[in-house]
């Protein structure tokens, strides 16, 4: 068989790739048509391609590269552990250190009594888990119908069978039977698509008020938990009101609901603190993590879990895990980059010098004839194109379709910034310099324009 390096031909790799490989959330015989773009390396906030273009990546991937590509540490550490313990698992009263050192420090970061953490590959699989881990919790207690999870529409939690079900994305319920029995979901706080003319006060109240209604019509004690994400990210960077997250808080505690907060996106510096649930003034009794974790350099996720929740599950066998939970090369790996974080001070990088530089210069896109809104937390952001700015209305064309044509043209320009329908998203690594958040503003706008100039 011929070799397949970066220095192969990017027609032939695209012709490889298209033959080969099934890419997720992808029409595949339209990469065939096109022509996938093929990444050969990456530095920093910049990646580059098999033509050797530079793209700005104010994605970080997908939401994990928090502290940027091409840190050497963390290749170092993963050859070091690969050598000296490449796999052993953590069944059946075994562990190794770098999971030991990893769970320990996570207890240490997270907030409350999450002191706990239950291992995975990914944000998927940690959601599935702690889908068993709640229903599971409710059994061992005598309580075996509290079964019901409550989720929201539009938000992500994973594509796999639970975590799928979870999630309340309609594309993903339509195929492969989801979602499964006694998951159900409320509205999203999104006031801006979904408010009309409330206040986004008041609007997020009454979503948030959603949730009652629902555990009332189930009865409390059918109801095992709620999950939701800080800010919804895959549904397009949604910062609910400030109103929505205390009204879901006081609910949960007033029936005595567990509350799960997806911090997949949010967690590890992205919204300025070390969890989306600091930042919004959430006290989870699970939080599921990944992405950030790793800064995406290993698949790893994981479930910190709570005293009250620990003791339970722990007393009792959960027969529940991952081959791959606590792999050592991942744990060494992430715990890497936990130091990276923290020693570079990078959350404080966020807060007092990256965060309020980007939030000035996105909020300034609503100068732009195409921006309905600009919205910014930390280091996540979007933005909703209109026709209309001051009804908010949407275009005539199918939803989607201008929001591709800007995505499009960032892809173009230099810039990978991601469509969710007609809002254009970014989540750039949290290490990104003002200089270059100058030069994501200025591709953006110039892509804005290009689309504005296609679309009308
Ligand atoms: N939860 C949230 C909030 C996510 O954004 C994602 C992925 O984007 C997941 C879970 C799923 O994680 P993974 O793709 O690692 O399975």
């Amino acid at each position: 068989m011929t070799s397949i390096t970066n220095h192969m031909p990017t027609a032939e790799l695209q012709k490889l790739d298209a033959a080969h490989h099934m890419h997720p959330f992808s029409t595949n015989t339209e990469i065939a048509e096109k022509g996938a773009r093929v990444i050969t390396k990456a530095k920093g906030v910049f990646l580059t391609d098999s033509e050797g273009v530079e793209i700005l990546d104010a994605m970080a991937g997908l939401w994990c590269v928090n502290i940027g590509y091409g840190r050497e540490e963390l290749a170092e550490v993963a050859a070091r552990q690969m050598r000296e313990l490449p796999f052993y698992n953590t069944f059946f009263q075994t562990s190794h250190v770098p999971a030991i050192a990893l769970a320990a420090k996570l207890a240490e970061l997270a907030p409350g009594d999450l002191n706990h953490v239950f291992f995975g590959s990914g944000g998927s699989d940690a959601n599935d888990t702690n889908l068993r881990m709640v229903r599971a919790y409710w059994a061992m207690k005598g309580q075996p119908d509290r079964n019901i999870v409550i989720a929201r529409k539009n938000g992500y939690h994973g594509s796999s069978m639970g975590s799928g079900s979870l999630g309340g994305m309609s594309a993903i319920h339509s195929q492969g039977g989801l979602p499964i029995p006694d998951i159900h979901h409320i509205n999203q706080p999104h006031w801006y698509a979904e408010g009309g003319d409330m206040s986004p006060e008041d609007f997020g109240l009454a979503r948030a008020q959603e949730l009652e209604a629902e555990i009332l019509k189930h009865g409390e004690h059918r109801v095992a938990a709620f999950i939701g994400e800080p800010i919804q990210g895959a549904g397009g960077v949604i910062i609910p009101p400030e109103t929505y997250w205390p009204e879901i808080q006081r609910i949960c505690d007033k029936y005595g609901i567990l509350l799960i907060a997806d911090e997949v996106i949010c967690g590890f510096g992205r919204t300025g603190n070390w969890f989306g649930s600091q930042t919004l003034d959430i006290r989870p009794d699970i939080m599921t993590v990944a992405k950030g974790l790793s800064s995406g350099y290993q698949p790893i996720g994981a479930s910190i879990v709570s005293d009250k929740i620990a003791s339970v599950v722990d007393n009792n066998e959960f027969n529940h895990g991952y081959t791959y939970s606590g792999h050592p090369v991942a744990a060494a790996v992430a715990l890497e980059n936990l130091r990276i974080l923290e020693e570079e001070n990078i959350l404080g990088h966020v807060r007092e010098t990256a965060a309020p530089y980007l939030a000035e210069k996105w909020q300034a896109l609503t100068d732009h004839p195409l921006v309905g809104e600009a919205r910014i937390c930390g280091m996540m952001g979007s933005i909703a194109l209109t026709p209309h700015k001051e009804t908010r209305a949407k275009f005539a064309a199918d939803e989607g379709t201008v929001g591709l044509i800007c995505r499009t043209r960032c892809f173009a320009n230099g810039l990978v910034m991601r469509h969710v329908g007609d809002r254009m998203i970014i989540s750039p690594p949290l290490v990104i310099s003002n200089g270059e958040i100058d030069t994501l503003i200025t591709r953006a706008r110039l892509s804005l324009d290009e689309a504005l100039a296609e679309a009308t």
